[in-house]
């Protein structure tokens, strides 16, 4: 039963709504350079200063990050006393500077190009989940895949407005043109199973995880119709996999991501890490491109089972 909805072929979904607003906010936070993956800046940390001040955007590309702090005047300054650093900041220093030895200087060639521009093929979406860092499970290296991670990596549909999430969608999809966006959800999550302790008259005013989670409650009501001879831990994992493929749905409401994945610029696929098992499902969506999303236009296709 809990593998049930991958043996579907169709899968509900919202319809979409007009973006081109957003799409000009675009244009103007980043320029039109931008729009080119090659030359694409990445220092968003800059944004709000580069977006009022012409000069400091300059700047900010063409210098390090350490020159900007002094001309912002947030240069860290010591107070001279020599301070006891903990155990936990000793071990991430050893780290840095061993990262520093073996790859960033082994291949500085490649890292000198990445401080430059970024062009990664791939957008993740996925749990804030101490356990399931895609960096780690999936290999990516600097530069190789732009992520965004949240509770239980829900996306939320174009119509419940900006959040971080659809930020990072709206960057990497308009201005870093990834071709894939893949949400990676995972065994035993705390944010679905937040979702599925839900009430169903539980207004969510008390909690940022139940007003964050309550996304995925399309997900909920779909597994609890579908599932409910299981029980409540089953009910957990089998929605932990529904709520990728609403997440899925949800980014085709997005109109700038259903335009590229109706143009075949840009695919849109599901994965689901089981940490207990140490086994990774990937599947990717078949939409067919119809101006109305309906039941028979999404479908799953080319799932894999890596074990
Ligand atoms: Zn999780």
């Amino acid at each position: 039963m809990a593998q049930s909805m991958f043996q579907s072929s169709s899968l509900s979904c919202s319809s979409s709504t007009d973006l081109s607003k957003n799409s000009a906010k675009i244009s103007t936070i980043f320029g039109s350079q931008l729009r080119s993956s090659e030359i694409v800046q990445t220092q968003l940390r800059f944004m709000d200063a580069v977006k009022t001040n012409p000069t400091m955007r300059l700047k900010a590309l063409r210098e390090s990050p350490a020159s900007t702090q002094e001309i912002s005047d947030n240069k860290p300054k010591s107070t001279g006393v020599a301070e006891e650093v903990s155990d936990d900041f000793k071990e991430l220093r050893q780290r840095f500077l061993d990262f520093k030895k073996d790859k960033y200087l082994k291949y500085s060639e490649h890292y000198k190009r990445l401080s430059e521009a970024q062009a990664p093929k791939f957008m993740v979406i996925a749990c804030a989940d101490s356990r399931v860092c895609p960096s780690s499970i999936l290999g990516f290296q600097p530069g190789e895949a732009f992520v965004v991670r949240n509770v239980a990596n829900l996306v939320p549909p174009h119509e419940n407005g900006p959040c971080e999430t659809n930020a990072a969608l709206e960057f990497a999809v308009n201005a870093l043109e990834v071709e894939n966006i893949l949400v990676v959800g995972h065994s035993c999550c705390g944010g679905i199973r937040a979702l599925m302790s839900l009430q169903d008259e539980d207004n969510s005013s008390n909690s940022f995880i139940k007003s964050w989670v309550v996304v995925g409650k399309p997900a909920r009501a779909k597994t609890k119709a579908s599932a409910s001879n299981l029980n409540f831990d089953q009910q957990c994992r089998h929605c932990e996999k529904e709520s990728i493929n609403k997440s899925l749905l949800n980014l085709l409401s997005y109109p700038w991501i259903k335009d590229r994945v109706t143009k075949g610029t840009l695919s849109i696929h599901g994965g689901y890490y089981d940490f207990i098992e140490c086994t990774f499902e990937k599947w990717s969506l078949d939409y067919k491109g119809s101006t109305s999303i309906s039941n028979a236009d999404c479908s799953i296709k080319n799932r894999e089972f890596w074990a």
